[in-house]
């Protein structure tokens, strides 16, 4: 069985006023991240490791924040999409961990619901997907509470078709 990981790193900068939007979940807090699209840094962690699984490049490339279609765009669509390109070469996620580094709110009562959704979006197990947080211990631009970073890295490995009756063409596995 092929296996391939990736890895993917986001950050974003904090503003007071904005919805603070972690893993397709809406969190209370005072700040929110500044973003062309929902700002969903840890979406965009995630999606990074996808592509970076599949050699594919970064989100930035698929999703480009000079494209008008993407201002204020859903991240869970961005990585619905990132699991079709998953999905069409032949590969499914095998697990996914991520670490969210913000000083406040305090995260882990929010961290079933992210998870959650996570897998929702990704149509895999709950405990398939992993998200942790940390603070940096007052450290950075993190600790001085002006931006969040995520770490996410996903290991994907390849479904073996059966080959009488899947043919590899392009992009993906396609029925004879
Ligand atoms: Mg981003």
């Amino acid at each position: 069985m092929k296996l391939r990981i990736g890895n993917g790193f986001d950050v974003h900068q904090l503003a007071s006023g904005l919805p603070l939007i972690l893993g397709g979940i809406e969190i209370e807090h005072t700040k929110g991240c500044v973003a062309h699209s929902d700002g969903d840094v840890l979406i965009h962690a995630l999606c990074d490791a996808l592509l970076g699984a599949l050699s594919l490049g970064d989100i930035g490339q698929h999703f480009p924040d000079s494209d008008e279609q993407y201002k204020g765009i859903d991240s869970r669509i961005l990585l619905s999409q990132c699991m079709d390109m998953v999905k069409k070469r032949g590969y499914f996620v095998v697990n996914a961990d991520c670490t969210i580094a913000m000083q406040r709110p305090k995260l882990a009562p929010h961290i079933p619901l992210m998870r959650k959704s996570l897998a929702q979006v990704m149509e895999l197990d709950v405990d398939e997907i992993s998200v942790k947080a940390t603070t940096t211990e007052h450290l950075g631009f993190c600790g001085r509470e002006e931006g969040v970073a995520v770490m996410a890295t996903v290991l994907l490995a390849q479904n073996e078709p059966i080959k009488e009756l899947f043919s590899f063409k392009g992009n993906g596995w396609v029925r004879k």
